[in-house]
């Protein structure tokens, strides 16, 4: 099986690139070791490189995920996560491929929380918007399936930030409001079992239920550092809204998938500090 992982710099990337050794590996600002130089915005590059590799599974883990950015760099945002999903699309169609889209809790507004596969998508921000036109064009494509996941950590993120502020003395700053973080390696296993099932249509993988204010706590506990952690209900420098409650219902794909995804502990022991 010809595997081709588009963002292999990214977080989700760096682990899909672990769990599949033999894969055509693309980045753009971020060098990957053997990998392939591609801006996925260069869209007749983009659909050239698919038809020359011909892969039997495309993975797209790329996206301008800088929310705030989105927000100042419209153009940018549509450009990456949306129109090139369309291209992908375009040449995965013509080879045949596979396409496992990753998408975003953002695409819902954030008032209800615990969205499942069948709630209507209302993103409060331009990237939730931009990403919700890319899970467009993936689902034009039958042969695809868009993974809707949430707070993606690794070397970044929330508990990243958390951790490195509490050693350093500092106070977390917590944004009030739930999600459902999951770290990018068990991100990257479910993502493998789905691949090889070849899913078909929207998946939610993500993790449990939590406030970003509980989730520094639980931090704070997990490697023994002061509790400093404050709820605030603004963060300075943000320029996009944020739902207040994006966490994602993810029973359809516990029972899918054997890999234990969802335990906020067991996603805590994969962050990379
Ligand atoms: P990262 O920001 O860590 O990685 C983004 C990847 O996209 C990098 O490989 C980057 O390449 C690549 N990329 C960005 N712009 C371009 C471009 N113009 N051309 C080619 N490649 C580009 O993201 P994550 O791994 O955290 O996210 C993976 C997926 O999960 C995305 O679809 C995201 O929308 C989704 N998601 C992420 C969340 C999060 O909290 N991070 C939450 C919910 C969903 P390079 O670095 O080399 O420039």
């Amino acid at each position: 099986m010809k595997t081709l992982i588009l963002g292999a710099s990214g977080q989700l990337g760096i682990e899909l690139s672990s769990l599949f050794p033999e894969a055509i590996r693309t980045y753009s600002s971020s060098e990957v070791p053997g990998g392939v130089k591609l801006d996925v915005t260069d869209f007749q590059v983009l659909e050239d490189f698919i038809l020359k590799v011909r892969p039997d599974v495309v993975v797209n883990a790329t996206a301008y995920t800088d929310v705030d950015g989105c927000e100042r760099d419209r153009e940018r945002a549509m450009k990456v996560n949306s129109e090139a999903v369309r291209h992908v699309v375009r040449a995965s169609r013509v080879v045949e491929a596979y396409l496992l889209h990753v998408s975003t809790d953002y695409v819902f507004d954030g008032g209800k929380g615990m969205y499942a596969e069948t709630d209507l998508p209302d993103p409060v921000n331009y990237y939730g918007l931009s990403k919700l036109v890319g899970e467009a064009y993936a689902l034009s494509y039958d042969d695809s399936l868009v993974v809707r996941t949430s707070g993606v950590f690794r070397h970044k993120g929330f508990p990243v930030y958390a951790y490195n502020t509490l050693r350093k003395g500092g106070e977390v700053l917590a944004f009030k409001g739930y999600y459902s973080p999951i770290s990018g390696k068990l991100l990257a296993e479910a993502i493998k079992e789905l691949v090889e099932t070849r899913r078909t249509g929207v998946i939610h993988v993500a993790g449990e239920r939590v406030s970003r204010y509980e989730l520094a706590l639980r931090v704070a506990e997990a490697y023994d550092l002061p509790k400093n952690v404050k709820e605030v209900d603004e963060v300075r420098g943000w320029v996009a809204k944020r739902p207040f409650d994006s966490s994602l219902d993810v029973s359809r794909a516990r029972k899918l998938v054997s890999v234990d995804f969802y335990s906020l502990e067991e996603n805590l022991k994969h962050m990379v500090v």
